[in-house]
């Protein structure tokens, strides 16, 4: 019988090893390829897991030129797993691409539930959860304050990803364009070591990153407009 080939994204750990799924390692074992984001970071999750695989790098840098070769092999009757650096694969990470060569062409494509850093910040923060909206990463220079300007209007709970070295920026953003009594809450290395949950105002919270610079991966949630 002819073997029927498949994308299956694998969501990986944001911090804490613990997080990956048994259905994560069934795949990532039998897979007939791994792609990975940074081949370098994933090895060291792979040697965790006692997994001994050849990986091909997939990155933003080279997604373009391995996509007919990848829809090939799937097309071939092999299954391939595609993992990020961290979290759930085409979400702020390569991936999307890749997913919609395979839809174009009628393959079979899965994603298994797991690791992600917007869902717990979303949970945690004490702020609505029935509807959300996530925003990634906001530009960082051109369409900035055209889209700050957008989401001033923004109804809905808002999620960011953000950096540490533009935390206090954005925020002092959000005060100026959302109102300095927006409610917000930061979550910073979620699942590690030094996870932080900062609930406050958004004007109280700016200040206290301009006095306390952070370090490590940040979700920003936000209040959406009363
Ligand atoms: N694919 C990932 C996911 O599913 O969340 C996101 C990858 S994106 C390149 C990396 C960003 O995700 C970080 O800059 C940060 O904003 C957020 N992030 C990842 N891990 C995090 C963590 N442990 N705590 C807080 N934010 C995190």
């Amino acid at each position: 019988m002819d073997k029927s080939g498949k994308l299956i994204l694998v969501p990986t750990p944001i911090g804490n090893l613990q997080d990956i799924t048994l259905r994560a390692v069934t795949v990532l074992k039998t897979a007939d390829l791994i792609l990975a984001e940074d081949t370098r970071v994933s090895v060291k999750l792979l040697k965790h897991l006692e997994i001994e695989k050849h990986m091909m790098s997939h990155h933003k840098f080279n997604e373009h030129k391995t996509l007919t070769s990848i829809v090939a092999q799937i097309e071939m009757g092999n299954t391939v797993a595609l993992i990020s650096d961290a979290g759930t694969p085409a979400i702020s990470d390569p991936g999307f691409l890749l997913v919609r060569a395979c839809v174009e062409k009628g393959l079979e494509v899965e994603c298994l539930p797991g690791p992600t850093a917007l869902i717990p910040a979303l949970a945690v923060s004490g702020l609505p959860t029935e509807k959300f909206v996530f925003e990634g990463f906001l530009p960082q220079k051109k369409g900035r304050q055209t889209r700050l300007k957008f989401l001033a209007e923004e109804t809905r709970t808002m999620l960011f990803y953000e950096s540490p070295f533009r935390l206090a920026k954005t925020l002092g953003q959000f005060c100026e364009y959302f109102g300095a009594e927006r409610k917000a809450c930061v979550c910073r290395e979620l699942s590690k070591m030094f996870e932080e949950i900062n609930r406050g105002d958004v004007k109280e919270l700016a200040e206290y990153y301009t006095a306390h610079p952070p370090k490590g991966e940040i979700v920003i949630v936000v209040e959406g407009k009363a």
